[in-house]
């Protein structure tokens, strides 16, 4: 027998039943997005390695070693995208759209790259979903941010979230910090874990981030950016949490929180969960004001943010949404009965009721546990006694009550349906908009 081949490590297959938790994770922020005025943009899988190595910066993870970096055919160096946001603003200044209006509200969705080592929560190929808003400086835009995401995790029912916030600076305040930073960390060089040791000197910052728990607990005791920054960055960061505060956004300041990404200033924050294990962080985003201009567009403040799928995933609730399953089973007994159903099926489909039916020539109790397995709401049992005396049996699944339904005429019986289905609320069509 030939060998099987599988696929690459870090790297997964979505199967159906999983497939419906991440179109109702993709929806719900579709829709979501769209409401507050973000457009989608969809952006290259593919980009020249400079965009990253310039923007993400040179000293950091991503860049050092978690790239897939190749030599097209003609020699010139391409990345995978690791995340969307260069992507986005090199499309912003390509394509001029500053010009029509600088304010632009930006999101996109979809695959990124990155080669870490696979475990729970990291994956080489990732999905994310991001937002971004250009030409606003206003800490009220911060705030709108924030308060979408905390709306979209109710939305979806995933509790146990914190929302934490912190300060990066800007060019002007985070360069004595480095400086104090690296003096900190010179004392106690010898301490740190290989990583840090090599990146002491050009990336200080990064060792708040490190996973190490030697080094977390030397970042715990180090100087923190809040008390070095300029009277801008400090009116700006107070009046996030001002605002935030008067919307009843349940912010949580951690100065530790410093981003895998140089090109962050001002706010950066992150959503984390108690329910992940090691890599607790389902959002991360934050202000990146000299992005735009550091890759040649004009002088463009900006913010956004980038969630894990993956993540999201896996904090679903079991119970309370809804996964597309079908709203009505119907289960015929012998040939005619399963003439009627197909006929049904396609009378309601087109009204919005997702239906499916057996095929085969099956037992009733086989039938129900396929309705059962599917998750249908309903089952409409067509028997071939029943079909004579011209009468159907309909089951409410999750009340596990069941009633008779003319089966004749055919309008009236389709009109039955309906009006069962629609009164209990079909649970898909509620979130549909
Ligand atoms: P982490 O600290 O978990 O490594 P990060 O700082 O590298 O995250 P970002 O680059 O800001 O993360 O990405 C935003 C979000 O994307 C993260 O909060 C996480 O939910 C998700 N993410 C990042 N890397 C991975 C990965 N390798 N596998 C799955 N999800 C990921
Ligand atoms: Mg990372």
């Amino acid at each position: 027998m030939r060998s099987i081949i599988k696929s690459i490590s870090g790297v997964k297959d979505i199967l159906p039943k999983d497939v419906k938790k991440w179109q109702l994770i993709e929806d719900k922020a579709r829709a979501l997005l769209e409401d507050y005025g973000f457009s989608e943009v969809r952006i290259p899988i593919i980009e020249k390695t400079d965009l990253f190595s310039r923007s993400i910066g040179e000293s950091t993870d991503i860049v050092e070693k978690q790239m897939y970096t190749f030599l097209d055919r003609d020699g010139s160096s391409i990345t995978l995208r690791p995340e969307g946001t260069a992507p986005v603003v090199r499309a912003y200044i390509e394509h001029s759209l500053y010009v029509k209006e600088p304010i632009q509200k930006l999101y996109y969705m979809g695959p990124m790259f990155r080669h870490e080592r696979p475990q729970r929560g990291r994956l080489r190929q990732f999905y994310q979903i991001g937002a971004e808003v250009f030409g606003i400086k206003n800490p009220s835009v911060d705030v709108e941010i924030l308060g979408l995401l905390i709306r979209y995790f109710e939305e979806l029912k995933i509790e146990g979230l914190s929302l934490q916030i912190n300060s990066l600076g800007c060019s002007r305040c985070r360069s004595p910090y480095v400086e104090e930073m690296k003096r900190y960390l010179k004392e106690r060089y010898k301490e740190l874990c290989e990583d840090c040791k090599r990146r002491w000197k050009k990336n200080p910052l990064r060792i708040l981030d490190c996973k190490k728990e030697r080094c977390q607990d030397i970042a715990s005791r180090a100087p923190i950016i809040l008390d070095f920054l300029c009277p801008e960055c400090h009116r700006h960061f107070e009046g996030v949490k001002e605002e935030g505060a008067s919307l009843n956004i349940p912010l949580e300041v951690n100065p530790r929180i410093v981003r895998g990404l140089d090109y962050y200033t001002k706010t950066a924050f992150e959503i984390v969960s108690q329910c992940l294990g090691a890599q607790n962080a389902v959002v991360a985003g934050g202000r990146f004001d000299d992005l735009v201009k550091a890759l040649g567009g004009p002088d463009t403040p900006a913010i956004g943010f980038a969630l894990g799928v993956e993540r999201v995933v896996e904090l679903l609730p079991g119970e309370g949404l809804d996964y597309g399953s079908p709203y009505l089973f119907i289960a015929p007994l012998g040939a005619e009965a399963r003439k009627l159903a197909t006929k049904i099926m396609s009378t309601v489909r087109p009204l919005k009721i997702k239906a499916e039916m057996e095929y085969e020539d099956k037992s009733l109790k086989a039938q129900m546990r396929r309705a059962h397995k599917l998750g249908a709401r309903y089952v409409l049992i067509i028997g071939d006694e029943e079909l004579k005396e011209g009468r159907g049996i309909f089951r409410d699944m999750s009340r596990k009550a069941q009633e008779d339904v003319p089966l004749d005429p055919f309008d009236r019986l389709i009109e039955e349906l309906r009006e069962r289905i629609n009164n209990q609320g079909c649970p898909g069509q509620k979130n549909r908009k």
